[in-house]
């Protein structure tokens, strides 16, 4: 498949497939009024607070805050990217997906990379031949062999050997494509010499399976140890990590996965029967790596050597670890004996130790607090203090949900401190998800509040439109903080030929404004459907008003103070005239 889905087949789309069908079909939904709900399929709980809406083809759970249109559920629900998702919907709707026609440019680029992904293929069946085949590949044999990897381990994993010359690879391939690839150095002068030799090979391939760069670790003590393959247009380190094609083979939805240093512990690990390990490619964990995974399995388990870098990048882990921790996820901290890593250790203790080691790893929140008050005295007040002002920057990056208040609760029963409200940590952790979104484009003032209702209105009911559409506003005259986005989705609905709060949704996926659009879209604003115009119209009305007089107030200071200019005159005898 290639080439852009059409927009307007995804708005046809949204409002082809009913969304409580939709669901239904996986989660059997019960009527309530105007909303089916059900059990929230995306975080355990007893009773339902998980909840459709036929109308704005949207769904909403107020338990662990989860939004969004049929696309969103999908993503959600099978781990699926954007396009695969669309894929699954007009599968669901019994329609093909059409693709727009590529550009030449772009039918260029796609070739590029075909040629780019080829070239990786060769390059790593160079490396497994020359492992295999040559006299000077039998040392590496010999390598693997003392570290305890057998052949099928090395097979599974494409193992290679890049041989001790300058020019192997620079002999085979073209030079253009292999610089391309990150395989080649350009040295000054012009002249070009292989990255990685005399090293043993390790293909790094993305989730699908592609080989997207390299890695290389030497045989004895020369340093570096490990080499990867340059950022290029196929492999981005923070994007990626190694073993995740080869675990997700094994078993698609594993309970846990366990991150690790190296290719050698992935390696060996899985050799043992751990196949479930991935290795970061010589970055430290990112929330894009923790991210990807937690598509995959709902625990991960981090796993750091016992020396004090260990330790150290165990602590730096915390930032990353609780940006993505959400309800339905956890994290373990697995921190190994001193002088061990994954791969000795396996062998010195064996599967069923090292498993238990992994099963019984420290739960994320006792190892927080207690490396965070490792050197307090909790028994002194100023102790306690501290405590709390070091925990307080990471328990505020938790998101919103019953993780996050149980750490809060945590912390005020060690710091003691039974109201934590100066943190302003329980004041936020407390509101309802929806309030706190809408923060985001709303203040206390009447007029930011009337503008926040007359844009859910417009949101969840894009028919209002018309109602619109009869009055001479000029909003651009007036000063009203959050109207932004009422004029933003006032212009996005007349670009569209259907529309429903969907299709709105849709629109605004992966913008700044995504965040509020969820928010106001699942906001109960306590309007029944035959008043819905009636209020729309008296919010529009109130909020230019509203505006008026604070245009009204804004121009008379500057006039007493400043004098207005001559079109500042003009607007205020207009607004005081206006009826
Ligand atoms: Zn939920």
């Amino acid at each position: 498949m290639s080439g852009r889905i059409p927009r307007e087949f995804i708005d046809d789309l949204l409002v082809r497939v009913d969304i409580v069908d939709l669901i239904d079909s996986h989660t059997p939904l019960k009527k309530t009024g105007s909303n089916y709900v059900a059990c929230c399929p995306f975080h355990t709980e007893k009773t339902p607070s998980f909840s459709v809406n036929r109308n704005k083809q949207f769904f909403h759970c107020f338990g662990c805050g989860i939004s969004g249109n049929s696309i969103s559920f999908l993503m959600n629900l099978n781990n699926l990217e954007f396009v695969e998702a669309v894929e699954d919907l007009a599968a669901f709707a019994g329609v093909a997906v059409p693709r727009e026609t590529t550009t030449h440019q772009a039918e260029e680029k796609k070739e590029d990379l075909k040629s780019l992904y080829q070239l990786m293929d060769q390059t790593a069946n160079f490396y497994v031949q020359q492992l295999r085949n040559s006299d000077e590949g039998k040392k590496a044999v010999d390598y693997l062999k003392i570290r305890g990897i057998n052949g099928d381990c090395a097979n599974e994993f494409i193992l290679g050997y890049a041989p001790n010359e300058w020019n192997a690879l620079a002999n085979s391939f073209d030079h253009k494509a292999l610089i391309k690839a990150g395989l080649l150095v350009n040295k000054e002068g012009g002249q070009v010499y292989d990255r990685f030799r005399n090293r043993i090979i390790f293909p790094i391939r993305d989730k699908r399976g592609r080989i997207i760069g390299f890695g290389g670790r030497v045989m004895d003590d020369s340093l570096p140890k490990y080499l990867n393959s340059p950022e290029t247009t196929l492999f981005h380190k923070g994007n990626e990590v190694y073993g995740l094609y080869e675990l997700l083979k094994k078993n698609p939805k594993p309970p846990q996965i366990l991150i690790v240093e190296g290719y050698m512990d992935v390696i060996s690990l899985s050799q043992f029967g751990i196949n479930y390990a991935v290795a970061a490619l010589g970055t430290a964990i990112s929330q894009t790596h923790l991210n990807l995974l937690f598509r995959f399995s709902p625990e991960i388990v981090l796993c750091f050597d016992g020396d004090k870098a260990g330790r150290s990048a165990a602590w730096k882990a915390m930032e990353p670890v609780f940006l993505s921790l959400k309800d339905n996820r956890s994290c373990r901290i697995m921190m190994l004996p001193h002088n061990q890593d994954p791969d000795s250790l396996i062998r010195k203790e064996g599967l069923t130790n090292f498993t238990l080691r992994v099963q019984t790893a420290q739960a994320l929140s006792d190892y927080f607090f207690e490396h965070i008050s490792e050197k307090l005295n909790l028994s002194e007040m100023e102790g306690r203090a501290q405590l709390v002002g070091n925990a307080k920057p990471y328990i505020e990056k938790l998101p919103q949900g019953i993780f996050r208040e149980m750490m809060l609760s945590r912390l005020k029963t060690i710091s003691g401190i039974s109201t934590l409200n100066t943190l302003e940590i329980t004041s936020k952790s407390k509101a309802p998800y929806t309030e706190k979104k809408i923060s985001i484009i709303a203040t206390h003032s009447a007029p930011a509040k009337s503008a926040r209702t007359a844009t859910a209105l417009l949101l969840q009911n894009p028919r209002l439109i018309h109602n619109l559409n009869q009055k001479d506003f000029n909003w651009d005259e007036l000063e009203i903080r959050g109207i932004e986005l009422f004029k933003n989705i006032q212009q996005v609905i007349l670009t569209k030929s259907t529309i429903n709060t969907a299709i709105l949704i849709e629109h605004y996926r992966n913008t700044a404004n995504e965040k509020a659009v969820k928010a106001l879209a699942s906001l109960d604003l306590y309007v029944s459907e035959n008043n819905i115009d009636m209020v729309f119209t008296d919010t529009l009305n109130s909020l230019l008003k509203q505006a008026k007089y604070a245009t009204i107030a804004k121009l008379e200071t500057k006039a007493k103070n400043q004098g207005l200019d001559v079109h500042e005159q003009q607007l205020l005898i207009k607004i005081l005239t206006d009826k």
